[in-house]
């Protein structure tokens, strides 16, 4: 199934896409798919600054399509501008009401609200376009604070909440301060993108325990499309390959081909992200590959001390086994050719660092110091908290 929708898609493509025309010939089978080139995110950066505004990437006339968005630019790359056609478009929304949501258990009954800022980053308008296509209630939370996202949940019932891990949390510790109980509000699902929190467990556990409600994780790319979804095993997330054709690099990197997005279109695309797969039955009954626990970070933001290479997600996955911890960075800086790394915190009530440092030295085999710091200092991000700074 996925050869012939590449066939057919791609038939189309080369006939009038300019920047995959350079690149790729016709696929007969999978061994001439497999000689195809890999491509990255700097070369549509570069592609898209040689031939501005849009760049070369377009199977149709520009009239043909109906939606701008444009990747967050958190990364420090040039933000990328995105196209969809209304077929494209469509099937976004498709996914998300096929596959996303179901696998949460979101019905056409939930009234969903989406705690973001609806700015020109795709995921929100497709979560939103996606819980419409269910049938559910959708509720924009955009250029709301945080205090007035909370009751306004309350207020209208809401009964599902999709946002980033770090921002429930959040949302879930300025309810703390204004006396709102958040566990009692009837939220019974939750649903995250941007973070891989949902799928670390202490993550998990904490935004569980403060809504009282399942919580769900969702993997995705403006440039790919909405890629998977973590299903009742919660322990992972499954790759929706009847959409996509994923391959893993030798070094764990996840590569993609989207097969439902011809207007602008990627075929082995490098992700970025760092994986390791299953294709052990899940107990959910889903055909799809598992990617274990979630992404486990990004292939550039690893990092190493003392010889022991780690991701944030682990760190995140002991910090936040400390519910009194609310922010934290991991600051990474060289001294003398030496690796030192601190974690930086932000804690509620009378937080000791000394059990953590334990705790991470206990779980990861190194010390990492860790220094708790004024409430408001760390960085606040919309879409993709960055737990890793280098310090040089
Ligand atoms: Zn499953």
């Amino acid at each position: 199934m996925q050869l012939a929708k590449l066939r057919a898609g791609l038939t189309h493509v080369l006939a009038t896409n300019a920047f995959w025309r350079e690149r790729l010939n016709n696929v007969g089978g999978w061994d001439d798919f497999g000689r195809l080139p890999l491509t990255t995110k700097s070369e549509l950066i570069a592609d898209q600054a040689s031939h501005p505004p849009f760049g070369s990437n377009l199977t149709f006339p520009v009239d043909r399509y109906l939606r701008l968005h444009q990747t967050s630019g958190s990364s420090g790359d040039q933000p990328l501008r995105w196209l969809d056609t209304e077929e494209s478009w469509d099937w976004w929304l498709r996914i998300w009401a096929e596959h996303v949501y179901p696998a949460a258990g979101v019905t056409s009954a939930d009234r969903v609200f989406l705690a973001f800022s609806f700015g020109p980053f795709i995921g929100f308008w497709s979560a939103f376009g996606g819980a419409e296509r269910l049938g559910a209630l959708c509720i924009s939370g955009g250029a709301m604070t945080s205090e007035q996202r909370v009751r306004n949940m309350l207020d209208v019932g809401a009964t599902v909440l999709l946002s980033t891990p770090t921002y429930a949390l959040r949302l879930a510790d300025v309810a703390d301060r204004i006396g709102v109980n958040v566990s009692a509000a009837g939220i019974r699902r939750t649903v995250h993108a941007g973070e891989p929190g949902a799928s670390i467990p202490a993550t998990r556990d904490a935004i569980e325990a403060a809504y009282s409600a399942q919580a769900f994780d969702h993997t995705g790319m403006t440039e790919l499309g909405p890629t998977g979804f973590s299903c009742s095993a919660r322990d992972g997330v499954h790759l929706i390959e009847s959409e996509f054709i994923f391959e893993v690099a030798e070094d764990g990197e996840l590569i993609a081909t989207n097969l439902g997005r011809w207007g602008m279109p990627l075929f082995r695309y490098r992700t970025g992200d760092r994986v390791v797969v299953s294709r052990e039955p899940c107990s959910c009954g889903s055909p799809f590959m598992k990617v274990v626990g979630g992404i486990q970070g990004r292939v550039d933001d690893m990092f190493t001390v003392r010889g022991v290479n780690l991701f944030p997600s682990q760190v995140e996955d002991i910090v936040r086994r400390h519910r009194l911890v609310t922010e934290f960075v991991i600051e990474h800086r060289k001294e003398r050719q030496m690796d030192e790394v601190t974690i930086l915190l932000e804690a509620s009530g009378d937080f000791a660092a000394d059990q953590l440092e334990a705790d991470l030295r206990q779980a990861l085999g190194v010390r990492l110091d860790c220094r708790v710091v004024e409430h408001g200092t760390l960085p606040r991000a919309e879409l993709k908290s960055k737990r890793l700074v280098r310090v040089r």
